[in-house]
């Protein structure tokens, strides 16, 4: 590590190490490597050139002890021991798909609530190109039947994580690759805890989310998921989730919402924490580490990915491309104005896209020697 002006720590990797968490020394892996074509190979290797001028790829940096890395020490992953892991899991021909289980409402409105989870349905299809992505139907807090509390610190609805995989797992399809449940409601693991981001079984594949926190206002005396103090809960009485508090739906939190699940989801296939490069597989202890984590993978990471999907790679940035720049209005949709005049549309919010938006048209400029 050597230390910034900002005193910031960079952890900055030489060309050697890199090289070899991509490529590996193995035999077998270095020819698999060579398959890619050569812009493709440029690209990747742009890694190796973190942080020069017009760089795509910066060195991680460490702004305090509370970041994931000083806080959880963790074996690095390179790409060989992500290979060679055998508990990683491959999607194959009977599983290949990526189901989404809406718990609540996202959004004031039902309505809403299916525009938002279809943004997210659309973003995680073109992250992990090659794979379908489907929503299940959403349900109501009560059909999930979990225990629930309000915090004593925040005063806000939490449900209890356990509960929820367990109605996951009863509802998970047979050709799933992973479910993935997702809540505005704030989530819990065990009594003794303050409150959890989400919890995972990388065995079962699936996993629980909550972008409760992902709300701006969460952290302020003004948040109106606070509850009155005074209030008496009673078990298996789910009436208090009823026209309970969602966060408004703005760009930022769409922004955030996609980058949780397609991190969640990339440890699905047994990619672990990144400590190589600004990845969006870093681990996130707080929302200023988590917002200052890019939207998309390192070129190993991707390559991990890419290995498990067999995708190609500039397809897969034009189509996250292509969902960045989706004219949202409903006007331009085919059949959308006329179809849906009684269920006004809401124009998918992708302003804080603006920065990936740029970065995949300077990766497509490589791959495609534009
Ligand atoms: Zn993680
Ligand atoms: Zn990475």
């Amino acid at each position: 590590m050597i230390t910034s002006p900002r005193q910031m720590k960079v952890i900055q990797h030489s060309v050697e190490t890199l090289t070899s968490a991509l490529v590996s020394g193995r035999q077998d892996l270095a020819k698999l490597y060579s398959k890619y074509t050569k812009e493709e190979r440029r690209l990747l290797e742009y890694g190796f050139h973190q942080g020069s001028p017009g760089s795509l790829f910066q060195p991680i940096t460490v702004h305090s002890d509370s970041d994931w890395i000083p806080a959880h020490p963790e074996e690095p992953q390179d790409f060989e021991s992500f290979y060679r892991d055998p508990y990683r899991k491959t999607p194959n021909a009977s599983q290949n798909t990526i189901y989404i289980q809406t718990i609540g409402s996202f959004g004031e409105t039902g309505v809403q609530t299916d525009e938002y989870v279809e943004w997210l349905r659309e973003y995680c299809q073109a992250f992990f190109y090659g794979l379908s992505v489907k929503l299940l139907p959403v349900v109501s807090v009560a059909e999930t039947r979990c225990s629930f509390r309000v915090n004593s610190n925040s005063h806000n609805l939490q449900i209890l994580t356990g509960d929820l995989l367990q109605f996951l797992g009863n509802r998970k399809p047979k050709d799933a690759f992973c479910i993935v449940g997702i809540t505005m409601i704030d989530l819990y693991p065990k009594d003794s805890w303050n409150f959890v981001f989400g919890q995972a079984s990388l065995s079962m594949g699936m996993g629980v989310f909550s972008f409760a926190r992902y709300d701006d206002n969460f952290y302020t005396r003004n948040y109106a998921g606070r509850l009155k103090k005074q209030l008496r809960l009673k078990q298996g009485d789910y009436s208090v989730f009823e026209g309970y508090y969602t966060p408004p739906i703005t760009s930022t939190l769409l922004l955030r919402s996609c980058k949780t699940m397609t991190h969640e989801i990339g440890h699905m296939f047994g990619i672990k924490h990144c400590q190589w490069l600004n990845c969006v597989m870093q681990g996130s202890n707080h929302l200023e580490e988590s917002d200052r984590r890019p939207l998309d993978f390192c070129p190993i990471c991707l390559r991990k990915l890419q290995v498990s999907i067999s995708f190609n790679i500039a397809e897969r940035y034009k189509a996250l491309l292509h969902w960045m720049e989706q004219d949202p209005s409903p006007a331009a949709r085919p059949g959308g104005a006329s179809a849906c005049q009684s269920a006004p549309l809401f124009p998918k919010p992708t302003e804080a896209f603006h920065t990936s938006k740029l970065w995949l048209c300077r990766c497509l400029d490589i791959l495609e020697k534009r």
